[in-house]
């Protein structure tokens, strides 16, 4: 060439200096040495071959590198549980806690005495306090696996009652009704999809009968000329009443009227509650299960009950859930409108001063994931172009908002507000109009 230029493949940087470049080294330890290496060496060679600036190749490793998965989004939709965002963000506490509980733990260990404890007794002792009128509890690894480990204990060869109406499929194409099936008991339905009685159930109970099963329809409302049968009433029939509520809340909430709580649920003669742990208690995915001793010490004691145990990880969550409800579902949920309106504003601002017009609208957010549906929580959002929905749910980090007739929604409601510099920054990324 006789340019004068340095020859550029003298100037490739070595693959130990890349290895000790920041970003690369944080690249390593998380998906280890070996990726990254082979990431370098694609980078070293695309600039031997003229097809990058030897400056280049450290960005050009980290774009080649696979991306971390599963990826930490923003959640803007306004849905609290979004099924699709791994339901129920965990609390600092929890997180913590589940950091502690990498390592090797005492989770069935006393300390004290040197001697074997129950597992997870943590975890359990807090959920026992937490619902007072639940005599026994026991954790599993997910709601559907609590009416699995409920129906096989307590049902297999007899015939659990439950009402037309309650025959739900909860998404993506799980329905309850196989589910129990698959246990080998048998379904005995009774009433219609709109009206039952108490007498359908009396009339459908006899010898066979292992329980009278109850289910929250946690996502629909049927309304019109309809019935339904309180678990008060089922607990006079002399039946066991196994009550599915879905969602996991423990006690009443005052915003979320008709959704059931466990400890209503149990005085009201529930023998047992099913319930998940990541929907509105709003921590780790688990399958709680609460009511009497001798209810619950048959669940435990069933051989399938060892197959359903939930990890160590799990238990510490939960045990840090329960000892600190102020879960970021919780927050979400108790949002204060007139404040989540003054922070949109203020991001909208921000967006301004940056040249970028965008409007704050009045949004409905909503629970999701299977709980309180029909409840509509008022709320504010960014309106933006649809056109920024893509190029958001594709950015760094991933913000996911809500298309709503021709406009890409924000709503911060279920994002951290220590987060709002990020979707900042986000919708600073994506091209503006001009
Ligand atoms: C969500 C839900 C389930 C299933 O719980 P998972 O934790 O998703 O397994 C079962 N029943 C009802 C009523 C629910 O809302």
């Amino acid at each position: 060439m006789g340019d004068g230029r340095a020859d550029p493949r003298r100037r490739v940087p070595r693959t130990d200096a890349l290895l000790a470049e920041p970003r690369l080294g944080a690249a390593a330890a998380r998906i280890g040495r070996d990726r990254v290496k082979a990431a370098v060496r694609q980078a070293q060679d695309r600039a031997r071959r003229g097809e990058i600036d030897p400056e280049e190749v450290p960005d050009a490793a980290l774009a080649a590198l696979p991306p971390a998965a599963p990826r930490a989004v923003l959640n803007a939709t306004g849905v609290l549980l979004h099924t699709n965002l791994g339901r129920a963000a965990l609390s600092d506490a929890a997180v913590a806690a589940v950091v502690a509980a990498a390592g090797h733990t005492d989770v069935e260990l006393d300390l004290g005495t040197g001697r074997r404890a129950r597992r997870g007794r943590d975890a359990l002792d807090a959920l026992a306090a937490a619902v007072p009128s639940a005599e026994a509890v026991h954790v599993v690894n997910n709601g559907a696996a609590a009416l699995v480990l409920a129906a096989t204990a307590l049902a297999a060869d007899a015939e659990i009652v439950v009402s037309r109406g309650e025959l739900v499929e909860i998404g993506d194409g799980f329905r309850l009704p196989d589910l129990l099936a698959s246990t080998g008991a048998r379904l005995r339905e009774v009433g219609t999809t709109n009206r039952t009685t108490v007498a359908d159930y009396a009339a459908a109970i006899g010898p066979r009968t292992g329980f009278l099963l109850k289910v929250h329809p946690s996502n629909f409302r049927v309304t019109g000329f309809t019935s339904a049968v309180p678990v008060r009433r089922l607990a006079d029939l002399g039946v066991p009443v196994v009550a599915d509520i879905g969602s996991g809340l423990l006690a009443p909430d005052p915003l979320l009227p008709d959704e059931p709580d466990a400890a209503s649920t149990l005085r009201a003669g529930a023998a047992l509650v099913t319930a998940s742990g990541d929907k509105l208690l709003g921590g780790p995915q688990a399958g709680l299960l609460l009511g009497t001793a001798e209810l619950v010490e048959r669940l435990r004691r069933h051989p399938l009950a060892r197959a359903l145990r939930v990890d160590k990880l799990t238990l510490a969550a939960l045990a840090a859930t329960l000892g600190d409800p102020a879960t970021p579902t919780r927050t979400a949920l108790h949002v204060d409108a007139a404040a989540l309106r003054g922070r949109t504003e203020r991001l909208r601002d921000a967006l301004a001063a940056d040249g970028r017009k965008i409007e704050v609208v009045p949004a409905v957010a909503v629970v999701g994931g299977g709980g309180a549906p029909g409840v509509e929580l008022d709320s504010w959002a960014l309106s933006l172009p649809e056109r920024y929905a893509a190029a958001l749910r594709t950015g760094d980090p991933p913000v996911l908002g809500r298309v709503a007739r021709g406009r890409l929604l924000l709503d911060l409601r279920c994002v951290p507000e220590h987060a709002d510099a990020e979707v900042r920054a986000a919708v600073l990324a994506v091209p503006g109009d001009d």
